[in-house]
């Protein structure tokens, strides 16, 4: 094992970070390095011919990725899988967005994805990124581009203190009236028209009337960074999950063949309950096992066999105790940062971790020399819900909820420590080597 001591992978965590501003650019970000790994792309819609220590993934939507590394035993010895997701809360541009705003402004109209922290996105530079769809012959599929302006465009501008006094006392803030950015100075209102697909257009490279429609989301322009007197924090947007789909990918390629097939699976849509085609209610992992199984000479009983051998690691970040609120914490179980991968359980299942899968991945850590801590909620505090049990619904594996401590989770900027993935990726290695 490497010694997870030393930062081998915090600044090419920050690239990571950096390129992957929205779900979209996060799985283009990691179909890159597959690339470059010599990963082979499989169509959904084409029969699979998959060979022993074979490297493959799929992209469903382009939204969500799953990575393999084909196991060189029996088709039935299964699966060691590391999931997390590609989504994180924040803002989703509207169709016909372009609003003409007094003052000679052009603002946009705006729809919030997941359970952002709302005021955190006020007065930073922001952009767009996502996803246009344009005219192709076939009208059942059009063409597919990303796009991200590598500049900032917007702003949403707070209201002035001198208007609203009491606004550290605690202040309301509506969707629809405060939240929605401003993109440019226009001279008049019939300027307004098509601002927004003709800047797309221009960025594209491609004529106006080509345009069908977009998934297009803010983000904030500000690099991630470290901080701290001994740089011991990463502060960034989107660490949750995006630093655990970094810790998985990078075990995955960093990991050597075994009998098991190593698998990453990162879905789409978990901040909104994960009920989309990509995400992790649908039964895509599922048939995307059951396929893998029956390529590599299974059968159905093999193919159930391999499920009953099989583990999963479910990566979604976790709450560190909060220097200034400690009460929010459990009184035994408050895992701070720096203290490695935290293990997540709740009473209600809404983890699905339980004592045998939190004792496989307290050896995991033992094995791979790092430490490991404990999340349980504070007893009148509700928690959030993740990928492992949304899964367990689909395909009844045996795993273990876990991710990395972090603080302001859902801000447009997050706080983590450096040290914990250097933790977290050396226990996914030896969770694959193993
Ligand atoms: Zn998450």
């Amino acid at each position: 094992m490497s010694n997870p001591e030393s930062l081998l992978h915090i600044d090419d965590l920050m690239t990571f970070m950096d390129a992957s501003p929205v779900n979209f650019f996060a799985v283009e970000t990691m179909r890159r390095r597959l690339e470059a790994a010599d990963f082979i792309c499989l169509d959904q819609s084409e029969p699979w011919t998959l060979e022993p220590g074979g490297r493959y993934y799929v992209i469903k939507n382009g939204s969500a990725i799953f990575a393999f590394v084909a196991g060189n035993g029996a088709p039935s010895d299964g699966f060691k899988i590391i999931s997390a997701h590609s989504d994180s809360p924040g803002f989703r541009i509207k169709p016909h967005a372009e609003i003409a705003a007094p003052g000679g402004v052009l603002k946009l109209n705006t729809e919030v994805y997941g359970g952002p922290i709302l005021y955190t996105w006020f007065d930073r530079p922001l952009s767009i990124a996502g996803r246009v769809i344009l005219r192709s012959h076939d009208p059942l599929h059009p063409e597919h581009q990303l796009v991200k302006f590598d500049r900032p465009l917007l702003t949403i501008p707070h209201l002035a203190i001198h208007f609203n006094r009491s606004v550290n006392d605690g202040n309301h803030l509506s969707k629809q009236k405060d939240m929605l950015p401003v993109l440019a100075m226009i001279n008049n209102a019939a300027e307004r028209d098509n601002y927004l697909i003709n800047m797309v257009a221009d960025q594209l490279g491609v004529d106006r009337s080509e345009i069908l429609d977009f998934d297009l989301s803010l983000y904030d322009t500000t690099p991630a960074c470290l901080v701290g007197a001994n740089d011991e924090f990463i502060t960034s947007g989107r660490l949750d999950d995006l630093s655990m789909a970094y810790s998985a990918l990078s075990a995955l390629l960093e990991s050597h063949d075994s009998s098991m097939t190593r698998v990453m699976a990162v879905f789409d849509n978990e901040e909104t309950g994960s009920g989309t085609k990509q995400g992790a209610a649908s039964p895509e992992l599922d048939y995307i096992l059951r396929r893998v199984c029956s390529a590599l000479g299974g059968n159905e009983e093999d193919n159930l066999r391999a499920i009953a051998k099989s583990f999963m690691v479910s990566a979604d970040n976790a709450h560190g105790i909060h220097p200034n609120y400690p009460e929010k914490q459990d009184p035994t179980n408050h895992p701070r940062l720096g203290g490695g991968p935290v293990i997540k359980i709740n009473a209600n299942c809404k983890y699905m971790t339980d004592a045998d899968s939190a004792a496989v991945f307290r050896v995991i850590c033992e094995r791979a020399g790092v430490p490991y801590q404990y999340f349980v909620n504070h007893s009148d505090v509700a928690g959030g819900s993740t990928l492992g049990n949304i899964l367990t619904s689909q395909i009844p594996l045996r795993g273990v909820d876990m991710g990395a401590a972090l603080w302001a989770m859902h801000s447009v900027r997050e706080t983590a420590s450096a040290i914990d993935h250097e933790y977290i990726i050396a226990a996914f290695k030896e969770f694959y080597n193993c």
